[in-house]
Formats: C-alpha cells, sequence, structure tokens
C-alpha cells in the first residue's frame, strides 16, 4: 500500500491542457487541505483568465478528430480508464479521504459507483443510434442522426470528487466531445490524477482538458459566454447554477445542471421500522450527510416517531468520528469551518424554535472541522433546517398524521432531487410516485443512486439526467434529414 506521501507526490500538480501539464501562466498557485487535520496536503497550479482559454483552444482544436474518432475506439479507451481505475483503487480511495474527508471505506464506494459510469458509457459509445423511415406521406425517406454537440465545459463539486468528475467527462467523451473541467478549488487533487489515468489510458492530447483555479467565478465565464463552447455541465448549489444560466443565455448554449436538494424521506405508520432506520442512516450520513441525496426532512408518522428516532438514536451514538484513514471511523469531517457553521446555527435555530436535541448538536474540537451526528426531532414549521440543504449529520424528525399532509410537507420546498417512502402498501408506494414532485425516489431504500439509471432533479434541483439511457443524449445534438423516394 502506497504511502500518502508518496502518493501526494504522485498526484500532478500543474494545469492540463493540450496533453501538457503546466503551472499558471502568471504562476498563481492553490492550496490543498485535509479537513481532518487542517494541514497543508498539497500546492497545485491555479489557472488565469488566459488559462482558461488556452483550455477551450486545446479542446477546441481536439474537436474535429475525436468526434471522428470510431465509437468503438472510444470505448475501448474508457474501457482502459475503467479497468485502470480498478488497479488505482487503493491509492483514488485514499487520496479521497485525505482530500475531501469520507471515510476509507465510503470513498472505496465512491470509486465502485464512479467507475460503473466509465464502464456503462464505453458501453453505450458504439450504440448511439439514428433512424430512418418513410414520412407519414409517403413522399420521402426521414433520417434522424445523432452528432456529438462540440466542445464542453463541466464543472464539478467538491463532495464526490471522482463520480461528480466520471459522471461527466464518461458520456461526453463517449459521444465524442471534448472536455475542458473545472473540479472544486477544495478537492481538485483527485481530478488532476485522473486525467492521468485517461492520459495513460491512451486519451489522445487535447481531449481532456482540466483547469483548478481559486478564481472559478472569473475563469469561467469567459469559457461560458465563449462561442466555441457547445455545451455546460454543472453540479454544484442552484444559487451557482442560476447564475451560470444566465451567462449560457447568451450563446443559448446547451445546459445541464444537477444543483441542490431537500430531499424528504417519509415513514409511514406500516412501514418496516427495521428497514427504514437502515434506509435513513444510509440516506442520511453517507458522505457526513454531504451529499444533494441525503435525506434532509425526516417526516415520520406520529404513531411511530418516537420509536424511530429513538431506534436511529441508538444507530447514530454508535458512530466512530475521526480521520477517515482511522480504523472504525465512520464519520469523517465536514468540509471546511464554515460548513461547520452553517450546520450548527441551523440545529440551533430549530432547537430555538422548539425542537428537541436526541443526540448530538455540539461543535467538535479542532484540529479539523468536526461536528456531532446528531438527531433533532420534533422540527417546528418555519425552522430553517426544513427550507435549507443541511449538508451535514444532522437528522432532523417533523411529525405527520396523515397521508396528505405528509404529501404536503414532503412537497412544500422549491427543490425536487430525490425522495424517500419507506411503507409496505404496495398502492400507497405507488400513490406516492404519483403524487411527490421529485426527479428520483427510493422506495423502502435510502440510496438510490445508479449509473444505468437517470440521475437528476425537477423543480430548483435542475436539468437534464446523468446516466442511464439518457445520460449520452445530453452531449449529442439530433439532426433530422429529408430525402425523396429513392
Ligand atoms: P458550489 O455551487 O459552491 O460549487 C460547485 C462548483 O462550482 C465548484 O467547482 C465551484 O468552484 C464552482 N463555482 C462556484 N461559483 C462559481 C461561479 N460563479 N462560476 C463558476 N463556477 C463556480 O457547490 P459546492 O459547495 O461545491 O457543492 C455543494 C452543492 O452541490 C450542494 O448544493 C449540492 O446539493 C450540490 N450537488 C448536487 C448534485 C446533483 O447531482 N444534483 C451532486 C452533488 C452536489
Amino acid at each position: 500500500m502506497i504511502s500518502e506521501s508518496d502518493l501526494l507526490d504522485r498526484v500532478p500538480s500543474g494545469l492540463y491542457i493540450g496533453g501538457e501539464w503546466r503551472p499558471a501562466e502568471d504562476g498563481a498557485t492553490l492550496d490543498v487541505f485535509d479537513p481532518a487535520t487542517g494541514r497543508r496536503v498539497k500546492t497545485i497550479a491555479s489557472a488565469s483568465v488566459a488559462d482558461g482559454k488556452a483550455a477551450l483552444d486545446a479542446a477546441c482544436d481536439a474537436f474535429p478528430s475525436w468526434s471522428r474518432t470510431p465509437a468503438r475506439d472510444r470505448s475501448e479507451i474508457l474501457r482502459r480508464a475503467f479497468d485502470l481505475l480498478q488497479e488505482r483503487k487503493d491509492e483514488f480511495a485514499l487520496l479521497m479521504t485525505v482530500e475531501m474527508g469520507k471515510p476509507l471505506a465510503e470513498a472505496k464506494g465512491e470509486i465502485a459507483y464512479g467507475g460503473e459510469f466509465i464502464r456503462w458509457f464505453s458501453e453505450e459509445a458504439p450504440r448511439i443510434q439514428g433512424r430512418y423511415g418513410a414520412n407519414p406521406e409517403g413522399t420521402g425517406r426521414m433520417i434522424v442522426s445523432q452528432h456529438p454537440v462540440g466542445p464542453c465545459f463541466l464543472i464539478t463539486p467538491w463532495n464526490f470528487p471522482l463520480a461528480m468528475a466520471t459522471r461527466k467527462i464518461a458520456p461526453a467523451l463517449a459521444a465524442g466531445c471534448t472536455v475542458v473541467i473545472k473540479p472544486a478549488e477544495l478537492t481538485p487533487l483527485t481530478t488532476l490524477y485522473f486525467a492521468q489515468l485517461l492520459e495513460d489510458a491512451g486519451l489522445p492530447k487535447g481531449v481532456l482538458n482540466v483547469i483548478t483555479t481559486k478564481t472559478s467565478a472569473a475563469v469561467s465565464e469567459p469559457i461560458i459566454r465563449d462561442p466555441r463552447l457547445r455545451k455546460l455541465s454543472f453540479t454544484g448549489s442552484t444559487p451557482v447554477g442560476q447564475k451560470l444560466l444566465e451567462q449560457a443565455a447568451g450563446a443559448v448554449l446547451r445546459t445541464s445542471m444537477e444543483l441542490g436538494g431537500n430531499a424528504p424521506f417519509l415513514v409511514f405508520e406500516d412501514a418496516d421500522l427495521d428497514k427504514a432506520v437502515d434506509g435513513a442512516i444510509a440516506a442520511k450520513f453517507r458522505n457526513i450527510g454531504q451529499a444533494c441525496t441525503a435525506g434532509n426532512r425526516f417526516l415520520v408518522h406520529r404513531s411511530v416517531a418516537d420509536e424511530f428516532a429513538r431506534r436511529v438514536s441508538e444507530r447514530v451514538r454508535s458512530f466512530g468520528i475521526g480521520r477517515g484513514t482511522e480504523e472504525g471511523v465512520t464519520i469523517g469531517p465536514l468540509i471546511n469551518d464554515k460548513a461547520v457553521e452553517k450546520v450548527s446555527s441551523l440545529v440551533d435555530d430549530a432547537v430555538e424554535r422548539g425542537a428537541r436535541l436526541e443526540t448530538g448538536g455540539k461543535i467538535i474540537d479542532g484540529p479539523g472541522s468536526f461536528y456531532e451526528p446528531t438527531v433533532v426531532v420534533d422540527v417546528q414549521p418555519g425552522s430553517d433546517i426544513l427550507r435549507e440543504e443541511i449538508f451535514g449529520p444532522v437528522l432532523a424528525i417533523q411529525p405527520f398524521d396523515d397521508e396528505d399532509e405528509a404529501v404536503r410537507l414532503a412537497n412544500d420546498t422549491e427543490y425536487g432531487l430525490v425522495s424517500y417512502v419507506f411503507t409496505q402498501s404496495l398502492t400507497r408506494g405507488q400513490r406516492m410516485i404519483e403524487r411527490l414532485e421529485t426527479g428520483m425516489m427510493g422506495l423502502n431504500t435510502g440510496l438510490v443512486s445508479n449509473a444505468a439509471a437517470p440521475f437528476g432533479g425537477w423543480k430548483f434541483s435542475g436539468l437534464g439526467r446523468e446516466g442511464g439511457a439518457e445520460g449520452i443524449l445530453e452531449y449529442v445534438q439530433t439532426k433530422y434529414t429529408l430525402t425523396p423516394n429513392p
């Protein structure tokens, strides 16, 4: 097993532009920290506006050749990348734990999940299809064909450093698009190391370019406004997504937006409570609660609310807290102190408005950015914690009295990413599919993500889908051709 310092030495520290690793043109750098210790772990290049333009130039130059590369060849490069990721999975897991804080076992889980997008889209590349047939009048033939959309700009968040990148890179490359990717400044190392892996898998120069920067807004805007760019795919918060949509409007840019969530987690009186508790722990505490799919509001039928709270609290009290590299740790740090303060203020507000703490509720003294895993019950309407994404290890329970009230509360948010429903009634489950306003739903399960499924939200949670048969459609454009009968 490679040591942490050897691994960090191995991760490139430059920008990856046109197949070359290079420093920022103005020499600027960016420090990366371990959130479990507060320690700086590496210093890397911080791209300028000129570097961003150079990266787009490279993606534009590489597009004609890559878009004409046979689908089978594109597929095989992706498949090699998938295989290399399996070989290097311990390294990627350690790297993610160091820069983002998640426990090592979860980092391995992310590699399994993130890797599946590479395998899935390596299989989709040769299956991009068109159609041919007579028009209804019988006067001609209609041909419908799909074409890569062009150079793409991909912006990813810090919470899943590998999977958020592969979920975009793999379909883009499979479709024949070239890419500039800008990872989050808090966790850029995984993307740099992954670019190295793609190079090792045989990806031609310029097809993928990576810009890391501490001036994301300044570097991104000129790229988004450049008329040569044909697609923007963003994962991050809704306010930033809205800003980028405005910038994209000028060039009528194709966009995909994977934005924030505020997932309701419904436990009905007829639920299997053991399964609901397992589902709640998975939906809430995976990634230390820092997932867009995290259960945010636990709506529990009043008749089982106390028992549900008792059982989840018992589980939560048994969590091991610490640096994700340590044995037995299930809860790592939050990404930084700002995140800790936000979580803490949401809990304090809920308690001031009448909620009760079952367990947790306090900031853990440093070093590192830790908050106690927390269960808070009887959360009162109007509390901030019901309206905002918590993005931390806090399970907030609000009781309800009947199904209509549960649905009303669940849908009472501008977000619509995912919902979770625990019931043993098939017809109630079916009613929830019809009534809950979310792009995804876990019916008696607390985890929904899968590379073969269309991931994405309704309402303020976004536009477009990642994964599944739908995922590649985000990176192709349709052409219809009419030709007279032969
Ligand atoms: P964020 O919006 O602050 O940042 C996301 C990315 O955008 C980062 O790379 C950041 O550097 C960049 N960015 C920020 N401001 C920018 C600007 N003005 N111009 C260009 N780029 C800019 O979000 P975050 O804190 O990194 O991630 C957490 C958020 O992401 C949460 O809201 C979460 O729900 C959401 N998220 C959504 C999904 C999904 O699939 N729907 C998945 C993961 C995370």
